[in-house]
């Protein structure tokens, strides 16, 4: 899991619950040098000490949906680093009335903007990753079981999910002859603000420690070093992979 040398980004960190910053605070204490970015300046407050605390040279506002601004996180990196080794994409998001509904009332405008933040925007930072990786590299996203199978007031988000795998093993396959190595991670569910945004998401979770063979709930850091062995070369044959890190949830019927 050395990661001494490695430059990552990471996008998706909203606060110190977040799984990304779960897994920053692992990526920096195996050694790479973090650009990290926030979503806008509401969120800055939040995410640029946090930010500071992992020693990032690159602080960055990104809202995927603003056009031009990941454009310019990564005319950045390759001005100041000239390469990236390795990014996680954290981010999901889907209007509120759409995610409380259900997946046959959801409306087009909110299917758009859902698969375009969440989906979409990981095929445009492998597109914009790949000249910065001549010599390889791991692009990670994070996804949940409820893309394969119908998980409770998910709605919306599990096709969504379900169109972000699939991208992961096209991708993988497609940048596979330039080393560049693409997985997504299925943690079980994790009490964070995007969590809060589903419906009696307190429910899912006992739901989740209740079926996990060791009546289990996982961690940000236990996400954290799973992408930290994945962004690692010691992943080197591994790829385009859905990773579960979920204590064995994703097993039993
Ligand atoms: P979080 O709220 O901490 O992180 C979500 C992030 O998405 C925030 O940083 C937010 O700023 C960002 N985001 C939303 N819209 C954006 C946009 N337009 N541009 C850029 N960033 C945007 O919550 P989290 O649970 O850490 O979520 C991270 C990822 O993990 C999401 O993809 C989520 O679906 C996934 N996930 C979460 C759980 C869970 O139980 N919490 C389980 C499995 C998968």
């Amino acid at each position: 899991m050395d990661l001494h040398g490695k430059k990552g980004l990471v996008v998706g960190v909203a606060n110190a619950q977040s799984i990304a910053y779960g897994c920053a605070e692992i990526f920096r204490a195996r050694g790479a040098e973090l650009a990290v970015t926030y979503l806008n300046a509401k969120a800055e407050p939040y995410v640029r000490p946090l930010a500071e605390k992992l020693e990032a040279p690159i602080i960055m506002p990104c809202d995927v949906s603003v056009p031009g601004e990941l454009e310019a996180v990564f005319a950045r990196i390759q001005a100041e680093w000239g390469k990236l080794d390795f990014l996680l994409h954290a981010i999901a998001y889907a209007p509120k009335a759409d995610l409380h509904g259900r997946v046959v009332d959801c409306s087009q405008e909110g299917f758009n903007t859902a698969m375009d933040v969440s989906c979409h925007s990981f095929i445009r930072m492998a597109h914009l990753a790949e000249p910065l990786m001549p010599h390889g590299g791991c692009l990670l996203t994070v996804t949940f079981y409820g893309s394969e199978k119908v998980v409770a007031d998910y709605n919306i988000m599990g096709p969504v999910k379900a169109a972000l795998e699939s991208s992961v093993r096209y991708m993988a396959a497609e940048l596979g002859p330039q080393k560049i190595r693409v997985h997504a991670l299925s943690p079980g569910p994790l009490k964070t603000r995007a969590a809060s945004g589903i419906d009696h998401f307190d429910e899912l979770l006992e739901r989740a420690r209740a079926r996990t063979p060791e009546h289990l709930l996982v961690s940000i850091e236990d996400v954290g070093n799973l992408a930290a062995f994945l962004a690692s070369d010691a992943a080197a044959s591994l790829t385009g992979n859905v990773e579960y890190i979920d204590a064995g949830y994703h097993i039993l019927d």
